[in-house]
């Protein structure tokens, strides 16, 4: 008897990882569980056919579910307009299901003995929250010939509000950055509740000494939040929240075990995630889920479509793509339909997926990337069906 589960979003994905996709769910999932999805097919060919619509409905859908795992998709830049033939630069789809769940990226690497971290301490995950909204990356700049004066000018319906930035005596360079206060509590919200979730403590990071109003703005929305919404909960769970400064938290995390949640701003967060997930040791590795403030979650896999590894499958060859991260997208996925549910079957089931996965590598079973990272003995290198099989084996016996 196949476990039944209620419906997730299903948005299939590009290139190698749309192939890994279908594979898994041949091999390792249509097997056990009488897969119930809403398929949506983000394949940049029927984005492009459906003038990206499909993108929208897809979000829809994981609002309405509260469960979505998606494939890794392409973002259009110019030289895929001309490869696909497409008729617009469509926005990047995981921009847009951002946008329209008001949602935080929670990135968490997949730990194995096989596989040392560069930092030797960390034992455990860290999991990196980036805000995505504003800051540098909704900045207006200029370049300033001078001289002259810069000033900050705020026209409100009640009057206008301004502030001498500088006085330049010659030419120079200028950004207006802003944030608003309700993207702030939503992104914190998500961190907190996350946190509560993993059952991990939930740190902080800003620059609140020098910027005293702008990141000051956030530390207090944070400290706000925690404190009338889920400072009890914590406690209940003996978890901590605490704010510190960014300079200060790149050096605990560091000498730290791990073991907690990071939560930083949009910019740190863009190069925090990079250097924790490079440290951790393979992208490859590293899962990533999309959490809105009322509790819709979105499993992918933080790598992308992995086109180099694509092109050798177009021409025959085949390729040691390592699957593990979509496998734990689908997992993550199946899990918390189960948990919201409460279908132990479905849980169990994610969970012995999981576990598969992780004693195939830990038995020397594993993908070229894996192979080329690990010392020792009795390590055996598969492509990605074989390791797919593998992992197969591993959920029969
Ligand atoms: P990528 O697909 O992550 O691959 C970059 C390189 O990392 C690969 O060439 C491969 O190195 C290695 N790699 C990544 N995932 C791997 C895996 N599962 N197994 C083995 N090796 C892996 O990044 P990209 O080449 O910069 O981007 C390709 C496409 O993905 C782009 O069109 C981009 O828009 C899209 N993208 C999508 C997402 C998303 O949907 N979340 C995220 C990022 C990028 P070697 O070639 O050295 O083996
Ligand atoms: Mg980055």
């Amino acid at each position: 008897m196949k476990i039944r589960m209620d419906p997730i979003a299903e948005l299939d994905g590009d290139e190698m990882t749309r192939v890994i996709w279908q594979q898994i769910k041949d091999l390792l999932l249509h097997p056990y569980v009488e897969l119930n999805t809403e398929y949506f097919d983000l394949g940049l060919p029927h984005r492009d056919e459906t003038g990206d619509q499909v993108t929208a409905e897809a979000a829809e859908a994981i609002r309405r579910l509260k469960v979505g795992v998606k494939c890794a998709t392409i973002t259009p830049n110019a030289q895929r307009m001309e490869e696909y033939k497409l008729h617009s630069l469509w926005k990047s789809p995981n921009a847009t299901i951002r946008a329209a769940l008001d949602g935080t990226v929670f990135r968490t690497p997949i730990l194995t003995s096989r596989i040392k971290p560069y930092v030797r301490g960390w034992t455990k995950p860290i999991t990196i929250a980036r805000h995505a909204y504003g800051d540098v990356y909704k900045a207006v700049e200029m370049k300033v010939p001078g001289p002259g004066t810069a000033e900050l000018l705020f026209r409100g319906e009640r009057g206008e509000e301004r502030q001498e930035i500088y006085r330049f005596q010659g030419p120079g360079i200028l950004q207006g950055l802003h944030n608003r206060d309700d993207s702030i509590e939503s992104f914190a919200r998500a961190c907190f509740a996350y946190a509560l979730g993993r059952g991990e403590d939930l740190w902080f990071s800003a620059k609140d000494t020098i910027s005293k109003t702008y990141d000051g703005t956030f530390r207090s929305i944070f400290q706000r939040i925690y404190e009338a919404e889920y400072r009890a909960a914590f406690e209940e769970k003996g978890i901590s929240y605490f704010y510190t400064l960014i300079d200060d938290a790149v050096a605990r995390v560091i000498r730290s075990e791990g073991g907690f949640v990071w939560a930083t701003k949009n910019y740190d967060g863009d190069v925090m995630s990079d250097m924790i997930s490079t440290a951790f040791g393979s992208l490859a590795m590293m899962t990533s889920v999309l959490v809105s403030p009322e509790g819709n979650y979105e499993f992918e896999a933080a790598h992308g479509t992995v086109t180099r590894h694509y092109y050798r499958y177009l021409k025959g060859e085949t390729t040691s793509t390592n699957p593990v991260a979509t496998i734990f997208a689908w997992s993550g996925a199946l899990g918390k339909r189960g948990e919201l549910d409460g279908n132990k079957e479905l849980r169990a089931f994610a969970a012995k997926l999981e576990k598969a996965v992780l004693d195939t590598i830990e038995a020397g079973v594993m993908t070229g990337d894996l192979a080329s990272l690990c010392a020792g003995d009795g390590i055996q290198t598969v492509d990605t069906e074989g390791f797919l099989r593998a992992v197969r084996d591993r959920l029969e016996a």
